[in-house]
């Protein structure tokens, strides 16, 4: 069974505007502070390293809370529920559809995920900007519920090594693994609809790049980011943003059969 078709996800879009806030009121009517958080949106293909980042960054950068989602796939490894993922059956996921709980949801490798207007809400009573772990599909129906978020994309350096980190990470039966590789093709390809691109080669590169990305946005939203120590922080950023790093993406997507559209400019 398939869960009801969504309500909410289907509204249509608020139009966007410059220096518009993260979340449209009209897309979010239940949120009651003023206070705009920022959304930041971060999707790769499964095995890139992107659970990993984010658990560095969370650690790394005050004020920023994890959105987590729902799901019906089963725990993995050592994942704790209510820390990882809600783990929830798929009666449970479909009345949260139903209540119109979701801010967004998909089905990805044959299981539900869905991430809940609730964590917005609390992030912004709280002052909190939030962080989005979601697939290509949720990202793109965020983006028209939320202009304002900034979206993320993380790739591995190639399909070999994504395969390698796959099969190192070891939680996964053969099968599921199979299917993720198979899927990655079609998320990788996904690359030039997000505002910035990460390839996560070596760990602290990325965590330095990614924890870049999110403080220059936070500057710019406050009007700040004049200061010289902030510099090097900003080029950093700017260095990840998507049209200026994509050209270093070629040879990763060739790895995967994938080439890159000449001349066709992303978000
Ligand atoms: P994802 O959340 O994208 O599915 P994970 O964060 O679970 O991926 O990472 C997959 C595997 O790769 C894990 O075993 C993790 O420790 C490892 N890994 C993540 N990033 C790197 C990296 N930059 N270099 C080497 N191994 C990595
Ligand atoms: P995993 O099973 O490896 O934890 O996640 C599989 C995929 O589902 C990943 O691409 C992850 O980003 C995505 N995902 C996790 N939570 C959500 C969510 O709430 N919504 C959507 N659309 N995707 C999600």
């Amino acid at each position: 069974m398939t869960p009801a078709t969504p309500s909410a996800a289907s509204a249509a879009p608020p139009p966007a505007s410059p220096g518009q806030p993260a979340f449209s009121p009209a897309a979010a009517p239940k949120v009651a502070s003023p206070a705009e958080p920022l959304l930041f949106i971060v999707s790769a293909p499964s095995g890139s390293g992107k659970s990993t980042l984010v658990r560095e960054i969370l650690r790394l950068i005050p004020d920023l809370e994890f959105s987590i989602s729902y799901t019906t796939r089963r725990p993995r490894g050592s994942e704790v529920n209510g820390r990882e993922y809600f783990f929830i059956s798929r009666e449970e996921f479909e009345k949260r559809i139903r209540s119109d709980d979701f801010l967004e949801y998909a089905e990805v490798f044959g299981y539900w995920y869905g991430t809940a207007w609730s964590f917005l809400e609390d992030a912004r009573r709280r002052g909190r900007d939030l962080l989005l772990d979601i697939d290509v599909q949720g990202a793109a129906k965020v983006l028209v519920r939320c202009p304002g978020a900034i979206s993320i994309f993380i790739a591995p350096p190639n399909r070999e090594t994504l395969e390698w980190r796959l099969r190192h990470r070891a939680q996964d039966p053969e099968a599921v693994m199979e299917r993720r590789l198979r899927d990655a093709s079609r998320e990788i390809a996904a690359y030039n609809k997000y505002q910035y691109l990460v390839i996560n080669d070596r760990l602290e590169d990325s965590v330095e790049r990614l924890a870049a990305i999110i403080a220059t946005e936070r500057e710019a939203r406050k009007g700040a980011g004049t200061d010289e120590s902030g510099r090097q922080r900003r080029e950093l950023a700017r260095s990840c943003r998507q049209q200026v790093s994509a050209p270093l993406l070629a040879p990763v997507l060739r790895s995967f059969g994938v080439e890159m559209e000449v001349g066709k400019p992303g978000a």
